[in-house]
């Protein structure tokens, strides 16, 4: 099989709304790539044989979504530093026998942040992240990864918080959830990695008077792609970072694995991607 014919996929459950199949077929079809990328849904209960049966099937990886991310790790042969950091997998390639596992959440936050502001390394000695999920764990790796030297960690749940501060270390401060607002003086970047803000989801209350000129302020959430935090945030005149571009970004080094081919986050597929999101709404 050459790797024209190659055949990827994205396992999850549900995993109809999914976008990572417009985003794997947009690429496909830009550098004419006889390859295939298809949804799978698979429930929680058949995840392990499901899983395994994948490569005899001919496929050559895929991305792994919710709710299977932290269950994949115990199925791969070998796991990156990032997907062991964080506890949890969303790429896999399968090769010489082996499955290997990678998590590309991290990379594709930074990249992201990167791309949508370059200066916010220098703006960004500490940061304040809001949530403690899966998307924390990514933000915080990556973050702490890229030289941060400090990070104040707010959660509803303040245990699981306690938890990530133990895992990632002296960094990491926690702070209780209703001190959100109090403590973006100390913000550089201030990062929503909670589902507050999504449609559907209550808001996030957060006051922004503190947080210092020049500060960065980016969401997950991309649905709606400008949340009201980034709205407030603009409007008094922060940087602001969407989410969208982390979800493309974090799709380029599985693509690349699996088709041979470097794929470019480029304008006109952020554009395709926010057509379907307007669709969706
Ligand atoms: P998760 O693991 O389920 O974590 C959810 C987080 O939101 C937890 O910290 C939770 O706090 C908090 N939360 C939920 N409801 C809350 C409420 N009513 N008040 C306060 N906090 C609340 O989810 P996740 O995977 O981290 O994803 C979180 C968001 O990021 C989702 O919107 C997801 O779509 C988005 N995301 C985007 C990307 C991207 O590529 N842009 C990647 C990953 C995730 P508790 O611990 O107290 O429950």
């Amino acid at each position: 099989m050459t790797k024209t014919q190659q055949k990827a996929f994205v396992l999850g459950w549900p995993i109809d709304h999914s976008r990572s199949p417009l985003i794997h077929r947009f690429w496909l079809k830009k550098y004419n790539i006889k390859g295939k990328y298809k949804r799978l849904a698979v429930p929680p209960d058949m995840f392990g044989t499901s899983f395994l049966a994948l490569h005899e099937k001919g496929y050559c990886g895929g991305n792994i979504t919710i709710p299977h991310k932290v269950r994949a790790m115990e199925f791969v042969d070998e796991a990156d530093l990032m997907a062991r950091t964080i506890g949890a997998v969303n790429t896999v390639h399968f090769r010489d026998g082996k499955i290997f596992g990678s998590n590309t959440d991290g990379y594709g936050f930074i990249t992201n942040l990167e791309d949508q502001a370059p200066r916010w390394q220098a703006a960004s000695t500490s940061a304040v992240v809001l949530g403690a999920g899966g998307g924390a764990r990514a933000v915080l790796a990556a973050l702490l990864a890229k030289g941060v030297q400090k990070i104040y960690l707010a959660n509803r749940t303040l245990e699981k918080a306690k938890q990530l501060e133990k895992l990632f270390g002296n960094r990491i401060e926690t702070v209780d959830w209703q001190q959100r607002s109090q403590i973006l003086g100390h913000a550089g970047l201030l990062v929503n990695t909670t589902s507050l803000g999504m449609t559907g989801k209550p808001a996030l209350e957060i006051n922004l008077e503190k947080l210092p000129p020049g500060a960065i302020v980016t969401d997950l959430v991309y649905t709606p792609l400008e949340t009201r935090l980034l709205k407030n945030a603009r409007k008094n005149g922060f940087t602001t970072v969407d989410g969208l571009g982390m979800l493309l970004h974090q799709a380029v080094p599985g693509f690349e694995l699996w088709f041979g081919v470097c794929p470019k986050v480029t304008g006109k597929l952020r554009n395709h991607i926010i057509a379907d999101l307007v669709a969706a709404s």
